[in-house]
């Protein structure tokens, strides 16, 4: 049995890659941070591409104006690489008071890249804001002009490296390592790149001078006996370059096999190993650096003679000058964020026992508190107002009745939230996809999830506008609010097994059932082939509505990695108890009324059901963790509909479809996947994405800073089918598809 689970498992779910996701400082679109005054530009904003750099850097400044003060800096620009000299650039041309602290030389990271490297100046089409600009094709080209801008506008930075930066009222304090008086300014840009911090492999022996980080001029190296460890295109481009300048190499790596190189490279590491220019050592580590030698095991030790070792094993940004600065590093939580989630959780717990009928609704009502008082407070208003509010059938009278329950009151605030958050949604990403997608949703939530079953539906019914068959069929007669459960329009789009109570009935409802059926097994299916299960998730469900809108600014919080790949299996577990409970539903209702299971379903199945599912596991989990963990907890891990669709997306012509050669494994679409996706591993080995979590959201698309990715289709053996027609892809946008 475990057996057919794991293989189950691995068919739906751990196929797929599940790289993590590197540690950033949380940054707003404008650059600013949570600590006022400071602001972020350059590598640490999460693009490592130089024209990105150059643009946030210009940008930083435009919001910075002179204050005259002789005492205090207008801007205080901490690192001298691209994005800082942009910026100072811009500062003198807005006269302002400024200095740049470089704790090297500025422009270094260019300085160290290897001797002749060719520059690629993505996007292509891009022009960056500010009057620093790169056009050089080689590093030595890249720095003259660089050197030669930025000496032409005068700017000299001083060579300093800062220590952190502290908030002290309105100014700041930017101490320095070798202590000195601390700068004071107004405003901080932190540009101080990535490249500060090299992961170290923690083994005795790092320290000698033969350990190097990066490789300058290969040609240094030939003939010497030399140890590169790593296993991303950083390694292996070394060793081939190592390779070609005739020098012995070993290429040490950890794992069983390369996953995230460009398949390029692998290919030619390859081939030099099978040549017997390269000497592969998988599933090994380094134990010991000696001057003559290291030491490698793989289940026993090695020892071979050694001239140098390049530890190619990626760099960490500066967090620890990050967090000396008070800054937020995305994903990490201190006391004050655990505090803060404890709290909105319990909020959430009210608001969901409140809203769903619980203890805290009966309380409400007991007590006849807002809004379950609405038709008193309305008779109190008098003249017409209270007269149509005492008549169904007027306007007045229908909100007065539907809006005497919480759930109205919750629906008109999530739909509110959704076209407030939806517009600004639209105007931050500027595609045509988003807006198309943003103003669906909105339409969604906003008519059918909220309008009809609240206002229009009951109006129809007063006017004897709907025929009675049907209003029999579809609602059935009740005791309370509008006399009809109009609130069943909401199976119209919430389909089983996300909204069971159309289903779950202790007499069938058969045109519920019928309805169900065609979308469950038929319309969502036939969606899904096309365009994956994002059709439902990301276009029509009103889970995914908040999760688009008020959770786009949060989708960089979902947790990446194998644990949570696995966890994912979770909405597998819920569907299975809703499919069972279906079948007991069903042969309850073959058996003769008043059998056992009609006794027990209602209290025990649906009632426990709805508690844990819907509102614990949706409700309170879905929500309460919005702003910690993103806004698509459900959606990924519980949704028993959203599990049903993994399955039926297995058999989707859905993918993302990648142009490997332009992508330069940022890991930027991994990281704003609120599906937990490892899009770049998909992306820089140019393989359609079909992991069936996808919800077609757009953010990897429309967030790639080099126009790599496109929806589309693909056949079964992963050849394009087609391409979407709506445009997604800012720089595709911009540049055309190659
Ligand atoms: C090997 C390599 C190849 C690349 N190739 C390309 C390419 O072909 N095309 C492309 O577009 N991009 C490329 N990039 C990326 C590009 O170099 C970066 O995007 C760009 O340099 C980022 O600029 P930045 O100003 O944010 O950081 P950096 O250029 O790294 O500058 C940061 C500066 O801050 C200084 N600093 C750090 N800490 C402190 C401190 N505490 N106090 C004071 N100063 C400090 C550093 O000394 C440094 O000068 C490459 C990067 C690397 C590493
Ligand atoms: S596909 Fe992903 S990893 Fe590749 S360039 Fe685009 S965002 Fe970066
Ligand atoms: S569109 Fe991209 S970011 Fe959105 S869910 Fe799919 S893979 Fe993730």
């Amino acid at each position: 049995m475990l057996h057919w689970i794991a293989r189950y498992t691995r068919w739906l779910h751990t196929r797929w890659p599940a790289g993590t996701v590197e540690k950033l400082p949380e940054v707003r679109h404008d650059g600013s941070t949570h600590v006022p005054g400071v602001f972020i530009a350059g590598d640490l904003t999460g693009v490592p591409l130089l024209k990105i750099a150059l643009d946030s850097g210009a940008r930083a400044v435009s919001s910075v104006t002179p204050s005259g003060d002789p005492d205090v800096l207008d801007l205080a620009i901490v690192g001298g690489g691209v994005s800082g000299m942009a910026a100072a650039v811009e500062a003198k041309k807005r006269g302002l008071r400024f200095e740049v602290l470089e704790g090297a030389e500025p422009f270094v990271t260019i300085v160290n890249f290897p001797k002749q490297k060719p520059i690629y100046t993505y996007p292509r089409a891009m022009v960056p804001s500010g009057d620093l600009q790169v056009r050089a094709n080689v590093k030595e080209d890249l720095v003259a002009e660089l050197r030669e801008q930025a000496a032409r506008a005068g700017i000299r930075p001083r060579i300093e490296r800062v220590e952190r930066v502290e908030r002290q009222g309105e100014i700041l304090h930017l101490h320095f390592e070798n202590g000195g008086l601390p700068l004071r300014a107004r405003r901080v840009l932190i540009a101080i790149g990535r490249s500060g911090e090299y992961r170290m492999l923690g083994v005795p022996g790092e320290d000698l001078d033969k350990v190097y980080n990066r490789l300058h001029d290969p040609a240094d190296f030939e003939g010497m006996d030399t140890l590169v460890v790593g296993g991303g295109d950083t390694a292996l481009e070394t060793a081939i370059a190592l390779a070609r300048a005739r020098a012995r190499v070993t290429l040490s790596y950890r794992g069983k096999e390369f996953s995230r190189p460009k398949p390029e490279n692998v290919a030619q590491v390859q081939r030099l190993a099978s040549e017997g220019a390269v000497s592969l050592r998988m599933e090994s580590r380094v134990r010991e650096i000696r001057p003559r030698e290291v030491v490698l095991s793989n289940g026993h030790e090695d020892t071979i003679p050694n001239d140098v070792v390049f530890t190619m094993i990626g760099r960490e940004a500066p967090l620890d000058f990050l967090r000396r600065s008070g800054l937020r590093i995305s994903g990490e939580m201190r006391a004050r964020q655990w505090v803060a989630l404890s709290l909105f959780l319990l909020f959430c717990c009210w608001l969901y026992n409140w809203k769903s009928g619980g203890a805290a609704s009966a309380l409400w009502a007991a007590n006849h508190w807002f809004p379950f008082n609405l038709p008193d407070l309305l008779h109190r208003v008098g003249g017409a107002v209270a007269a149509d509010a005492r008549r169904p059938s007027t306007l007045i009278g229908t909100i007065a009745i539907s809006a005497s329950g919480p759930a109205f009151w919750y629906t008109l605030v999530y739909s509110t939230v959704i076209v407030i958050f939806g517009w600004k949604r639209i105007r931050r990403r500027r595609t045509p996809y988003v807006t198309t997608q943003t103003l669906t949703l909105m339409l969604v939530q906003v008519i059918p999830l909220f309008l009809l079953p609240e206002i229009i539906l009951p109006q129809l019914a007063y006017h004897g506008l709907l025929p009675r068959g049907l209003l029999d069929a579809l609602f059935p007669v009740v005791t309370y609010g509008h006399g009809r459960e109009f609130w069943r329009a909401y199976g119209f789009i919430l389909a089983w097994p996300l909204n069971v109570y159309n289903v779950f009935t202790p007499h069938p409802l058969w045109w519920w059932i019928g309805i169900s059926v065609v979308q469950t097994l038929v319309l969502i299916p036939l969606g899904i082939y096309f365009f994956g299960k994002g059709v439902y998730c990301g276009w029509i469900c009103s889970c995914g509505a908040l999760a688009e809108t008020l959770g786009d600014t949060q989708r960089h919080k979902m947790p990446h990695g194998p644990f949570w790949n696995r966890l994912n299996m979770a909405g597998q577990a819920v569907l299975l108890i809703a499919v069972l409970i279906l079948i007991l539903r069903i042969v309850g209702w073959m058996l003769p009324d008043g059998n056992w299971i009609d006794s027990v379903f209602d209290p025990v199945f649906k009632e426990h059901y709805k508690w844990w599912v819907d509102v614990f596991l949706a409700g309170v989990l879905g929500y309460g963790l919005y702003f910690w963990f993103s806004g698509r907890v459900w959606c990924r891990f519980f949704c028993p509909l959203a599990a049903y669709m993994h399955i039926v997306a297995r058999f989707s012509r859905f993918a993302i479809l990648a142009d490997k050669k332009k992508c330069i494994s940022c890991n930027v679409c991994t990281s704003v996947c609120h599906q937990g996706i490892d899009v770049m591993n998909f992306a820089n080995k140019g393989k359609p994405m079909q992991d069936p979590e996808c919800v077609r959201c757009s953010a990897c698309v429309q967030m790639c800073p080099t126009g790599v990715l496109q929806f589309g289709q693909v056949d079964r053996k992963g050849k394009t089918l087609k391409l979407d027609l709506l445009p997604a892809s800012p720089v595709i946008m911009r540049e055309g598809p190659v």
